[in-house]
């Protein structure tokens, strides 16, 4: 009796068991033949490939009224950085529970990033939008789609007294950068750009580089064989060594040209042998400084734009470690940047970026494997290597002007949220 129970308890336990794997496979095949997945199969990713309708007029974000205007503006941007690149580096520096400087700003929102001739822009358009507030076509600087010269940020503040800088981690003709101190139609175009840069009204200039001044002979890399960082030299203050950004040795008229590195700084390489190259946060404080002491003498205000340029390389090279090192300087002046503005409460912070690159996604280890802290980065490499997706970005903001930088955002809306912060009534000219 005992025995025939038991033999009935195995036997319904096992037919359980074959029913619910029939039961499972058969859900799968019913699944995947009735929902309206394309042909193909679900590996292929091109599946999903549509056609997007032409492009309607684009609708200019409203804004809100600022009624306490900011003196200060810090915008940072990580080339390359959306939601997935910060959740990494939040997951790995911190653990899911814990939280990175970006979290801690009071509003964000999301940006729209494409250009006017792509849905996945470069670096060039999409800092275009937010130097000019206008979309331009992909690689082109400064200037609109039919290549006319726009004005650009530095530019228009600097008619109303405010003095500008620009820092990035990746050679200072890059284009970040670029985009806010000269007009080309060719981001390659880096003998112009430097050129017009050294011409440019931003007064501080901090990053790598110095080859991009110099002619083959010097070991440089310009094509009109000039030797601009020799004739820099009448119209600015040249810096190569990170113990040079002390304000006190700084004329405050004087225009700034620190060029740190021969290329970027921190070659991937070699990324901590480098002794006399500044971090972000070097920088931005050295700009900051400066930007007070110009306030202190005749200026009205300050922008500054910091780019963390290496984030978009990590994410080209598909290289997690590459991306924590860069995201981790980034969030640190970013930290510098938010602990500023609440000791100075005339500063708006803005933290954003040009696009997402390395379709990086943060997965299971396994098909629905959802136990644990057992994930993998990866980054999607469908068309054969790191590319730009057309992913948004998100946008973080604080301080007066800051509640405009929520909900949604076209990239060229970031731009008209700036000045709109900005007390721009009085034009006095330059304050250099
Ligand atoms: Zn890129």
């Amino acid at each position: 009796m005992r025995n025939s129970i038991l033999i009935a308890l195995i036997s319904l336990s096992l037919g359980g068991l074959i029913g619910a794997k029939v039961m499972e496979s058969f859900g799968r095949n019913y699944i995947m033949a009735n929902l309206p997945v394309p042909s193909g199969t679900l590996n292929d990713k091109d599946v999903f490939l549509k056609s997007i309708p032409a492009n309607s007029e684009l609708v200019k974000k409203d804004l809100v009224e600022v009624n306490k205007k900011a003196k200060n503006v810090i915008l940072l941007i990580g080339d390359g950085m959306s939601a997935s690149q910060i959740t990494s580096y939040r997951l790995l520096k911190e653990g899911p529970n814990g939280r990175i400087a970006m979290d801690r700003f009071p509003i964000s929102g999301i940006v729209l990033t494409h250009s006017a001739d792509a849905i996945i822009t470069d670096s060039a358009s999409s800092a275009t939008a937010y130097s000019t507030g206008s979309k331009t076509k992909n690689s082109y600087l400064g200037v609109d789609k039919d290549g006319q010269i726009l004005e650009n940020l530095t530019e228009k503040l600097d008619g109303f007294g405010f003095i500008s800088a620009l820092i990035s981690t990746s050679e200072v003709t890059h284009a970040t950068p670029a985009a806010f101190s000269s007009h080309v139609d060719s981001r390659r175009d880096t003998d112009e750009i430097s050129s017009q840069m050294l011409e440019s009204k931003v007064a501080t200039i901090l990053g790598g580089g110095r080859n991009f001044f110099l002619p083959p002979e010097k070991g440089g890399k310009r094509k009109d064989k000039r030797n601009l960082l020799e004739e820099a030299k009448k119209s600015h203050k040249i810096l190569t060594h990170k113990n040079q950004l002390v304000i006190s040795n700084i004329n405050p008229s004087e225009k700034i040209l620190g060029l740190f590195a021969n290329e970027h700084l921190r070659d991937e390489g070699t990324p901590d042998n480098h002794p006399s190259e500044p971090t972000l946060t070097e920088m931005l404080k050295f700009s900051l400084e400066r930007a007070k002491a110009a306030i202190d003498n005749q200026c009205r205000g300050s922008f500054i734009m910091v780019e963390g340029s290496q984030v978009d390389w990590a994410g080209h090279a598909n290289n997690i470690d590459y991306l924590e090192r860069e995201l981790g300087e980034f969030d640190e002046a970013t930290r510098y940047a938010l602990d500023y503005a609440k000791n100075n409460q005339n500063t708006l912070v803005v933290v954003t970026a040009d696009h997402e690159t390395g379709g990086l996604l943060i997965e299971p280890i396994a098909l629905s494997y959802y136990t644990g802290n057992n994930i993998k980065f990866s980054f999607n490499t469908a068309i054969g290597g790191g590319s730009h997706t057309g992913a948004p970005v998100p946008v973080y903001a604080y301080g007066p002007g800051s509640m405009n930088f929520s909900g949604t955002l076209d990239n060229t809306d970031v731009y008209h949220a700036i000045l709109n912060a900005l007390d721009l009534t009085e034009q006095t000219g330059s304050c250099l």
